[in-house]
């Protein structure tokens, strides 16, 4: 496991230029150096350098990132931020009491025996699996959390591609991660890396999320992991939806907008999709790809910037007229809804998967 102390390097090749700040979401509303990546990199190479103590006031600016990634794009000296902060937080908790009651909770134990408890109660809820004897193809499924416990996109899943038999390939696979990762508890994290990569080896033609965060993470796991993973044949559900060419037909004009997680690599399917649906209307909203200001648990630590973003993503939703806001990721679910429910905003929020399974030609 790599300490602080292993990126003084590329701590030391931040030229204090600038460029994140002119990148990252939260400057832009908080002109602090501090909340971009170049303050913070100020404060910990002094860590790293013995000037400074890992302290409660630079946790709070740990704490104090969307990790988005967008100043990454920016950065000419190619420093990789979120791995640094997981890294700063990682030996912040170990110092702390909390960390073990966290560990804890985060734990194989608990978090496994809530998980069978979810997956045991939702059970009855799901669609019946049906025995594909000729698959087009076979999908290994990494279904997320939220989808573990909540049946709802099996149901959508079973509707859009009732004509197209997919082989679903559904190994027991843990949580990709994230929550650990961003809350420092690298042990639990590589944990469950190590068991998701167990089950990504074997024979299929797709690794699928509909998660963007899950993608992500596990897109990542490579960083923590000497692994090798088949990430060319990961895609999201939507890409399969476009490259497949289904056809949704709506009977009632219907305009729609998308929002772009952070967290999403590719997104140029999108619009294939929806020129492949009758009726529907796309309206590209300003900002698309901006953070929708949840973003896990920094949309509790830091109610302002949360409050703040989402209501600036409210109003480029509201300004599109559409009737429906798009997103391929749980978190922004809820982020839309803040923001639209503290601007007064009508636009209704719902997964892409959702959106489709509503055609009047497959529900
Ligand atoms: S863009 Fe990169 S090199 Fe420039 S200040 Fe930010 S972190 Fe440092
Ligand atoms: S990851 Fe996003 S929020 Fe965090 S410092 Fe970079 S641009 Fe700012």
């Amino acid at each position: 496991m790599n300490t602080l102390k292993d990126f003084e390097k590329d701590l030391n090749k931040c030229s204090k230029c600038g460029l994140c700040e002119a990148a990252c979401p939260l400057f832009k509303i908080s002109p602090n150096d501090c909340v971009a990546s170049k303050g913070k990199f100020i404060m910990l190479h002094g860590v790293t350098k013995g000037d400074l103590k890992l302290s409660k006031n630079i946790n709070k600016y740990l704490d104090m990132c969307l990790k988005c990634g967008k100043c990454n794009a920016y950065c000419p000296s190619g420093i990789d931020v979120c791995r640094i902060l997981n890294t700063a937080k990682y030996e912040y908790m170990k110092t702390t009491f909390k960390s073990k009651l966290i560990n804890f909770l985060e734990s194989r134990f608990v978090i496994g025996t809530f998980m069978n408890i979810g997956k045991f109660i939702s059970a009855p809820f799901r669609p019946k699996k049906v025995k594909v004897e000729e698959p087009v193809a076979k999908v290994l499924y990494f279904k997320g959390c939220v989808n573990q416990i909540c049946p709802r996109t099996d149901k959508y899943l079973a509707k859009i591609f009732r004509n197209l038999p997919f082989e679903i390939i559904e190994p027991d696979f843990e949580c990709c991660g994230l929550p650990f990762l961003s809350e420092g508890n690298l042990e639990r994290f590589i944990e469950v890396a190590q068991s998701n990569v167990e089950k990504m080896s074997g024979d299929y033609d797709y690794f699928v999320t509909d998660c963007a965060s899950c993608e992500s993470t596990i897109f990542d796991y490579p960083k923590y992991l000497s692994v090798k993973l088949p990430l060319e044949k990961s895609v999201n559900w939507g890409y399969l939806i476009a490259l497949k060419k289904l056809k949704f037909k709506f009977k009632k004009p219907t305009k729609v907008t998308f929002h772009k997680p952070c967290h999403l690599q590719v997104d140029s399917y999108i619009e294939r999709i929806f020129e492949n649906c009758e009726n529907i209307e796309y309206v590209k909203m300003d900002n698309y790809d901006d953070c929708c200001g949840f973003a896990g648990s920094f949309g509790i630590k830091n109610r302002k910037f949360s409050i703040e973003l989402s209501k600036q993503k409210a109003n480029n939703i509201k300004a599109t007229g559409a009737d429906y806001v798009i997103t391929t990721c749980p978190s922004c679910v809820i982020g839309l809804k803040q923001g639209l429910a503290l601007t007064g905003g009508r636009t209704k929020v719902v997964s892409l998967l959702e959106f489709l399974a509503k055609a009047d030609n497959i529900s």
